[in-house]
């Protein structure tokens, strides 16, 4: 599905980040697992290559535009060209209504879950150009599509990372770049885990999904995937919920 092709991933030290890393390495992609966990994305790494994958790490803080940029041209210098971008690391970041919510936390769930897209994809799509074509998935959230009690940051920043999709899948569709968003629902990763914790907690989070469990990492990446490969080559400015039925409620 990708192969010959060269995919980076975001926040790929852990959780989503990493099992898209993993799900582009066995359809055949060089990957570059970036993150701003060292540790974390050397194990990455490592799955790859005991999967038979071939991988780089790059360490790169998305809040950054001059890191996006270095992180780009590694990339390229490393394996010669970059096809495909997964823009996933992010925050979830202080939990509290709008009128109180902290200026700093909100500052800071701004910088990582959106400008850390925009820095990205300003730093990706001249490479994918570049390549003579390639794909972009930025990994949104069901609240990008709808709002959640005392995340105002989060769920501003994951409908602001639609609107910044639609743009750039207008602007460079008609030059081979396809730009999608992804709406996970709850996901059970080290992003949630505390919320997990608490049985009542756990149990209202369940309730949420219509199919009854929260989602694997696996069945995001495979979604990711395919709007990342040739399959998807009609396919650009939409975003695609893998949310165990969340927003058919
Ligand atoms: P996670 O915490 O397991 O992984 C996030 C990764 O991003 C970590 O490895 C972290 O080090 C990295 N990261 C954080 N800030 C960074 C920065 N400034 N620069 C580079 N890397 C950074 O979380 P996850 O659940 O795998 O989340 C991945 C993506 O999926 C996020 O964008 C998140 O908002 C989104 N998402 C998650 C869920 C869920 O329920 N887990 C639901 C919807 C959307």
């Amino acid at each position: 599905m990708l192969a010959q092709r060269t995919a980076l991933v975001t926040g790929a030290a852990s959780g989503i980040g990493r099992a898209i890393a993993l799900a582009y390495a066995r359809a055949g992609a060089r990957v570059v697992v970036s993150d701003l966990d060292t540790a974390g994305g050397a194990q990455t790494v490592a799955l790859v290559r005991e999967a038979g994958g071939d991988a780089i790490f790059v360490a790169a803080d998305v809040a950054s535009p001059e890191a996006n940029q270095a992180l780009v041209a590694r990339a390229v210098e490393h394996y010669g060209a970059l096809h495909v971008a997964c823009n996933n690391a992010g925050i979830g970041g202080d939990l509290a209504p709008t009128a109180d919510y902290p200026v700093e936390a909100w500052q800071k769930v701004i910088a990582v879950n959106l400008s850390g897209v925009f820095y990205g994809m300003r730093a990706q799509i001249p490479a994918l150009l570049a390549a003579g074509g390639g794909a972009i998935v930025n990994v949104a959230s069901i609240l990008g599509a709808v709002g959640f009690a005392n995340a105002p940051a989060y769920t501003a920043a994951k409908h602001g990372v639609l609107g910044l999709t639609k743009a750039a899948a207008l602007e460079y569709g008609a030059q081979g770049v396809r730009v999608n968003a992804v709406g996970p629902a709850f996901i059970h990763t080290p992003m949630i885990e505390r919320l997990e914790q608490d049985p009542a907690t756990n149990a209202a989070l369940v309730a949420m999904h219509p199919i009854g469990r929260l989602g694997r990492p696996e069945e995001v990446a495979e979604l990711v995937l395919w709007l990342s490969s040739p399959a998807a080559s009609f396919v650009t400015g939409s975003y695609y919920p893998v949310d165990g039925g969340f927003l058919a409620r």
